[in-house]
């Protein structure tokens, strides 16, 4: 799911291309992608973009007399711009296409990969309408460790789900906390609640500090351009999507643990004091043979390297 880096450019992107530009016509294809019956698509016709802003993971293309369009990717939804080109309107691709916003300088183009339709648009009327898609998250840059250490208090979770929380945490997905967790050197699992004052403030400093340069990573890329290649998996990330592959700070295999419908990559040695931590699937297949530290892993390894070794490759997904 495109998170705060991501959004950040689409943000930037469209604030450069649409505003001042008129809305001349908006064409949804799939009827499922508007959730809400009121104002119109035709009653934004002509309206022009007075900004575009990002509330969480959603983007907000605000036109004129406050009227709103709130644009939720979710997790394989993605956008294409097609500038104003003399002629007409650019075509919405037939298998991935939702809708698309034409506006004088062009047309942005909504498509969603895949069968699951997840992705929404809704219409919004009246500022004060925006106010539930603000799920109530802490925007971690420029927040204080105070801020901070009150939301991760509000619930105790584990690191991991708190930080990806909406309602916790502004704009943080699976990527990026994984990314969080490892330059904070704190486990995944750790419970919010066993924080101490030194490790909250490092965990707020190592999220400010990685959600600040993977959006001036990605404008750099970009130079300019129109998002196009976002992917929750990239090579320059520390663990997320990593692995099996050498943590950047000591070498060790990435690991991974999958649960529920979520899964989570860490390095062993600079998270989690070189423990291994339990995944359901991989435990059942080892039956008692879990492995505690990434030192047993690798011997464990070793001797099973004739017979195929099942950590060899990425453990399979928990049942359901
Ligand atoms: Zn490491």
């Amino acid at each position: 799911m495109p998170e705060y880096p991501d959004i950040v450019v689409y943000v930037e992107a469209l604030r450069e291309r649409i505003v001042g530009s008129r809305l001349s016509r908006l064409r949804i294809v799939h009827p499922f992608l508007l959730r809400t019956a009121e104002p119109r698509p035709e009653a934004l016709a002509g309206k022009r973009v007075s900004g575009v802003e990002r509330i969480g993971k959603q983007i907000v293309i605000a036109l004129e007399e406050e009227t709103f369009m709130v644009i939720h990717l979710m997790i394989a939804g993605r956008l294409r711009w097609f500038p104003e080109s003399g002629k007409g309107p650019a075509k919405i691709p037939g298998k991935l296409g939702l809708a698309a916003f034409d506006f004088e300088t062009g047309s942005l183009v909504f498509t969603e990969a895949g069968t699951k339709r997840r992705a929404s648009l809704h219409l919004v009327a009246g500022r004060e309408g925006l106010s539930p898609f603000d799920r109530g998250g802490l925007e971690v840059i420029g927040s204080t460790d105070e801020a901070f250490s009150a939301a991760l208090a509000r619930e105790n979770h584990t690191l991991k789900r708190s930080l990806t929380d909406p309602r916790l945490f502004s704009g943080i997905g699976n990527s990026y906390s994984d990314e969080i967790l490892h330059r904070a050197r704190l486990s995944p699992f750790k419970l919010s609640s066993a924080m101490s004052a030194e490790e909250t403030s490092r965990l707020r400093a190592a999220a400010e500090a990685v959600l600040v340069e993977w959006s001036e990573r990605l404008r750099r890329e970009l130079s300019g351009k129109f998002p196009e290649k976002v992917t929750a998996f990239r090579p320059e990330m520390a663990v997320h999507g990593r692995y099996g592959q050498p943590c950047p700070v000591c070498g060790t295999p990435v690991q991974r643990v999958e649960y529920a419908e979520n899964e989570c990559d860490y390095c062993p040695v600079c998270q989690t004091e070189g423990r291994l931590l339990a995944d359901r699937a991989l435990s059942r297949l080892l039956k008692g043979d879990w492995p505690r530290t990434i030192q047993e892993l690798e011997a464990l390894k070793a001797k099973n390297s004739t017979l195929g070794d099942p950590t060899d490759s990425p453990p399979p997904r928990a049942g359901p």
